[in-house]
């Protein structure tokens, strides 16, 4: 399935920081073909029908029952979307995989138990299994028939995952590896068939394995008790000399890490996807609700305080969904453009690799966005949204795990920028001549020329200005701690940050350009006041965190001149986003839902 392409010149992760993009060089959720909306209609009505009235018994741990409502989703295709059509799947764009994560997130704990086999418990075999590995594992998981899981982590080694004591050491007769060690936290862990699991040869060269239930010394711990997502099974795992097949090794000894990392670049982009599938279902019920209770001879969506709240999540809704589809649409158009490589495999995964920026973006934003949404939806229930008996409360405990796994969002956000510095450093993203282009203008003087023009002038001159923020922040902290810029966590961070914002203004806006010149101003005038005051904010945002940055790494004269201009880069007119929030929240209550489905 074909996507619309993209300009080529777009087709490098993190180019967005120093290249200006065009309108319709972005994908958007109005390109999306009707094959693509089918299939989210189709995943949305399986949640519906198939999964939400299930809900109480997944709660409990009802025996056998996720396993046979994962087996229930892969009788409809739900499952082999990652996998190519020659091994069962339906090898599905990433545009297509897009929506169906996002439109599976009905029932986080079914989301989580999908992505664990359809995502991260998948993705290995298809990409650097052997052929007779993929030929033996692959149609069957794409049924459901053989439930997978991943399984990295381990009591000692979450984020430092390579610190692993897990050991595969080979068996006398060269037939088998026998493993040792504890896994921990493993999803799908407590009924998956298929175990990918990561191990060290001979205590050191960090590998990969597949391994199948029932391998004598292998053994499957209690589910553990959790905040949320409780109807999902996460336990612990325990090898005591099992023997695994020695043809059972995934990709090469010693090369685990780039199965393990690859594979969490795919798995952070359709958490992404997940997470804004889940805020919009938030967003409803807590509109839903709003016009329901009254309090003070009014209905709680009459207030200005909830409609500001329900604005609020529309615009930050609207931000990451633009930046996750535009992401998807560079994915698919570089995947769909194999250049001069015959192995499709191997392509893909040096695409996936290439957005490996954006990817560890739809993670953080993606999940912070679903935590502000059901933070904000619990407070628009009041005490009700504290109560057990109404589905916001079990969403707020469901959102949180988000920025945990994957790589939490610490891990993240320093990943973003560490990428970004080894892109400069090779020269595969010229951001050192960017830098270095931009203090010449700095010396210059302010300059009046090419102040862009048209109706989108403003927030087109504050994205080009977040981006020269950008160089400037990250400029000044190079030059400063050079190699050693990554034990400087806090600016580290504040860095990742203002990439962060930098790709939702530009994202929100090209969307709200694109669809306007589609459909009119009219037509589009609530998603334009949604990129405006998402903008709007975020350059105040990227001020901040970078008048941080530079007070930790300039001083005196110095820092006082960076200032001067950071506060000319960050001058803007000023915008009354209260009644833009307003006029929002009556968009979400009039149509009962995230207003820009599909727009
Ligand atoms: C419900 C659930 C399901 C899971 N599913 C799976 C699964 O299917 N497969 C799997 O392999 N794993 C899974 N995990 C494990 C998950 O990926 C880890 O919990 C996660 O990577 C964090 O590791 P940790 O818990 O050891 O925390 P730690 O690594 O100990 O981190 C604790 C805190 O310290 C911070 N921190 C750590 N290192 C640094 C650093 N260098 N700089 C700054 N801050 C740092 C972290 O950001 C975090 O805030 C799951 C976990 C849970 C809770």
């Amino acid at each position: 399935m074909a996507t619309t392409p993209v300009s080529p010149s777009l087709n490098r992760g993190g180019a967005f920081l120093i290249s200006a993009s065009a309108a319709e060089d972005i994908f958007t959720p109005a390109d999306l073909s009707d094959d693509q909306q089918l299939i989210g209609q189709t995943a949305e009505e399986f949640v519906t029908k198939e999964v939400v009235p299930l809900i109480p018994e997944l709660e409990q741990h009802k025996e056998g029952l996720m396993a046979q409502t994962l087996r229930k989703a892969g009788d409809l295709g739900l499952l082999g979307g990652g996998i190519p059509e020659p091994y069962g799947g339906s090898g599905l764009d990433k545009v297509s995989a897009t929506v169906l994560a996002e439109k599976l997130a009905g029932y986080a704990s079914f989301a989580v138990s999908h992505g664990a086999h359809a995502g991260i418990g998948t993705v290995p075999i298809v990409y650097f299994g052997t052929e007779e590995q993929k030929k033996k594992y692959l149609p069957k998981i794409a049924t459901g028939e053989l439930l997978s899981c991943y399984c990295l982590s381990e009591p000692q080694a979450g984020s430092d995952a390579l610190a692993s004591r897990t050991r595969a050491v080979l068996s006398s007769d060269g037939k088998n590896w026998i493993l040792n060690g504890q896994k921990m936290w493993i999803t799908n862990g407590g009924f998956a068939d298929v175990y990918v699991v990561f191990a060290k040869v001979d205590g050191e060269k960090f590998s990969c394995f597949i391994v199948e239930r029932g391998t004598p010394g292998f053994s499957v711990g209690a589910e553990e008790k959790k905040m949320g997502i409780r109807g999902s099974s996460t336990v612990p795992l325990f090898f005591e000399n099992a023997p695994v097949p020695k043809e059972n090794l995934l990709h090469e000894i010693g090369r685990g890490h780039i199965v393990a990392f690859n594979t969490l670049n795919v798995g952070r982009f359709s958490l992404g996807a997940y997470c804004l599938g889940g805020a919009k279902n938030v967003l409803e019920a807590a509109s839903k609700y709003s016009k329901e209770r009254t309090a003070f001879g009014k209905r709680l969506c009459d207030f200005g305080l909830i409609q500001a709240k329900l604005g609020e999540m529309a615009i930050r809704i609207y931000a990451v969904e633009s930046m996750i589809y535009r992401s998807a649409g560079m994915i698919e158009a570089a995947v769909a453009n194999p250049g001069d490589t015959s192995d499709k495999t191997k392509q893909a995964m040096q695409v996936f690799e290439e957005y490996a920026i954006e990817s560890s973006i739809s993670k953080v934003v993606g999940s912070e966005t679903l935590d502000f949404c059901v933070d904000e939806a619990v407070q628009i229930f009041g005490g009700y949204g504290f109560h057990e008996d109404y589905p916001i409360a079990r969403a707020y405990r469901d959102s949180r795990i988000n920025r945990i796994f994957e790589g939490t969002n610490e891990i993240n956000r320093m990943l973003i920028v560490q990428m970004l510095m080894k892109r400069a450093m090779t020269g595969v993203l010229p951001l050192i001549p960017a830098a270095m282009k931009l203090g010449e203008e700095v010396l210059a003087g302010p300059s009046f020329d090419e102040s862009p023009t048209g109706p989108f002038a403003e927030e087109d001159r504050s994205v080009a200005q977040a981006k020269k923020i950008f160089l400037l922040a990250a400029g000044t902290a190079v030059q400063k701690f050079r190699e050693q810029l990554a034990e400087q966590q806090e600016i580290v961070a504040s860095l990742s940050n203002i990439v962060m914002d930098v790709y939702a203004m530009e994202s929100c806006l090209r969307r709200a350009e694109k669809a306007s010149a589609a459909r009119g101003e009219a037509a589009t005038a609530t998603m334009v006041e949604a990129a405006r005051a998402f903008i709007y904010d975020a350059i105040d945002r990227i001020e901040k965190e970078a008048r941080t940055a530079l007070a930790a790494v300039a001083e005196g004269d110095t820092l006082m001149t960076q200032l001067t201009v950071l506060r000319r880069f960050a001058k803007h007119s000023p915008l009354d986003t209260i009644p833009i929030r307003r006029r929002l929240a009556a968009a979400v209550l009039s149509q009962g839902r995230y207003p820009f489905e599909a727009r």
